[in-house]
């Protein structure tokens, strides 16, 4: 094995953890502007105190309160009795041996999900998840044989992206020469079956006094959540990058099922008028190679005729194995003639190296071993954070 492999600490996760009286401290990452405004002038603080602690979290990448000097002591002390700077819990992190890094995030609730950062020679890209397993059951895709257990909240998702920085030891955030450059929504889950929490996500990365990362620099990946295409582009701006994999109804049926629910021709038009769309912002089609399900001359030609009122670029991706996967990748030859009719057609289409394939950190082959607990489990376990955040019974 090439890859190394370590258990690292579970110290500070996204939890709320206990404060010194007994209630649970809150965690001030996923807070955006607004809340952290309103906080400060329910603290009776000054409205510049929010934008100090946003550049100390944010911009500085801070720990701990002791670290922001230009904060009062008084100030600093009793902050730390209420509030903490969460992060997710790193239960495994693994190297690959040409440079990819997965990270096996453990969350405050014991969840847990995957993080991969894919270094390149002019950039590097941080693959974030939005949920813990996925409902989208996508055939060739391994997170979906993993049921969805739920949504990760907006600390989680920046919380892989700050986790990644301390990980590169880049804080402050850098002007250029960033080895965390790019997002792309593209780790366990549908990003926009988690909307909400994902906008808010990404409206904190790319706060220009924060982590400071330009929408020009984030894709979001969906498999066709047709009616939520629309307020993406409009309200975060972002790239946009849909699985397509399949040109036929009936094909994608079978091996996308939401397109039963969102069948091609409406999610076409969708994509049409995506706001922002333009030749200089295209939208990225992806397209997962199975040898002889997808992979023919004739589906490459029904493919450009699909595609053809969209600004597009196509992302061919050899499909990455994983254990009882029914499918093969497509022989090199046949992704060679494939990428070779929709170049003539004029589309840039690249092929996507797999990358840390050795650490099963590749397209598809993320997952993790959280179960989503039975309605016995789950009563219980509700049960038990309500008597953790009223100990003295004051919700009964
Ligand atoms: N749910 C979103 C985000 C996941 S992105 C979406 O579907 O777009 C992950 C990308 O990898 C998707 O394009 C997905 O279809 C693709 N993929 C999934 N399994 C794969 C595999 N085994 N090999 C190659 N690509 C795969």
């Amino acid at each position: 094995m090439n890859s190394e492999q370590h258990a690292a600490s579970l110290s500070p996760t996204t939890a709320d953890v206990g404060g010194a009286d007994g209630h649970a401290k809150r965690d001030l990452i996923g807070l955006d502007r607004a809340e952290l405004e309103a906080l400060m002038a329910e603290l009776g603080e000054p409205k510049f105190r929010a934008r100090q602690l946003w550049h100390w979290l944010y911009h500085r990448g801070a720990r701990d309160f002791a670290e922001m000097h230009n904060l009062s002591k008084d100030f600093r002390a009793r902050f730390a009795e209420k509030f903490f700077i969460g992060r997710p819990g790193i239960a495994v992190s693994l190297a690959s041996k040409d440079g990819t890094h997965k990270w096996l995030l453990e969350l405050g609730d014991g969840q847990k999900v995957e993080a991969v950062h894919i270094p390149e020679e002019d950039r590097g890209t941080l693959c974030v998840s939005s949920q813990v397993g996925c409902t989208l059951t996508c055939k060739f895709c391994h997170t979906g044989t993993q049921r969805l257990v739920r949504n990760l909240t907006a600390a989680e998702i920046v919380g892989q992206v700050m986790m990644a920085r301390d990980h590169l030891g880049e804080w402050p955030s850098p002007k250029d020469g960033r080895l965390l450059s790019n997002i792309v929504m593209m780790g366990m889950g549908e990003p926009l079956y988690n909307f909400e929490n994902v906008a808010k996500a990404l409206k904190i990365v790319m706060d220009g006094e924060g982590i400071a990362i330009s929408k020009r620099r984030i894709t979001l990946s969906t498999a066709g959540v047709v009616p939520l295409i629309e307020r993406c582009g409009a309200e975060l701006g972002v790239n946009l990058a849909v699985s397509l994999h399949a040109v036929t109804d009936e094909l994608r049926n079978e091996i996308v099922p939401i397109n039963k629910k969102y069948p091609l021709a409406e999610l076409m038009r969708a994509l049409e008028n995506y706001p922002g769309l333009s030749n200089a912002r295209r939208i990225t089609f992806e397209y997962v190679m199975l040898k002889g399900i997808n992979d023919s001359p004739a589906d490459a030609r029904a493919l450009i005729q699909l595609i053809k009122r969209v600004p597009a670029k196509v992302n061919l991706i050899p499909f990455n194995p994983w254990p009882g996967a029914p499918f093969e990748r497509s022989t090199p030859a046949a992704i060679r003639d494939f990428s070779d009719i929709i170049f003539d057609a004029g589309y840039s289409s690249p092929v996507r190296t797999p990358r840390g394939e050795d650490i099963m950190a590749a397209c598809g082959q993320l997952k993790s071993d959280s179960v989503k607990p039975r309605r016995s489990e789950r009563d219980r376990l509700a049960a038990e954070s309500v008597a953790q955040d009223f100990p003295d019974g004051a919700a009964a």
